[in-house]
């Protein structure tokens, strides 16, 4: 996989690895899909459980969903990840969510994801420089 941050103005590229995910032409581990969004599990996960929450929809990121998706999108995506979030009975003992964005946020894959991550005690936000 390319490690090239993504210049989140971009156009949606419809090759990138999360929409070939989506349309099953890559495996993945798939933990809750409905009809707005995908959820699977992270290649290279960094706590117990790592899910990443992808919606159906062809948006680069945060950003270009936001202002380009439309309400009720937006409502069912971020329903969809409070979903992932209970099924996984991540609620009691809390989660984290991130969302990564372009180049300072550090966002590879140029199709919108969440990150949910649980299962253990997420400690200091960044650790990073
Ligand atoms: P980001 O830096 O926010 O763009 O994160 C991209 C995430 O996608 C990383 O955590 C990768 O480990 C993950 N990833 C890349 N390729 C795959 C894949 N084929 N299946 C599952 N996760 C992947």
């Amino acid at each position: 996989m390319s490690v090239t941050p993504v210049d989140p103005t971009q156009p949606y590229d419809s090759d990138n690895i999360f929409a070939k995910i989506l349309r099953g032409e890559i495996p993945s581990t798939r933990v809750y899909e409905d009809e707005w969004a995908v959820a699977f599990e992270d290649i290279a996960p960094v706590a117990p459980i790592h899910v990443l929450v992808v919606p159906r929809g062809a948006y680069v990121s945060w950003d270009d969903f936001s202002q380009n998706a439309p309400a009720q999108e937006v409502a069912g995506y971020v329903k969809a990840i409070g979903n992932v979030a209970r099924q996984l009975g991540l609620v009691e003992d809390g989660y984290r969510l991130i969302n990564n964005i372009g180049p300072d946020g550090g966002q590879i894959v140029p199709h919108l994801h969440v990150h949910l991550l649980g299962g253990r005690t997420m400690g200091p936000m960044l650790t990073g420089q």
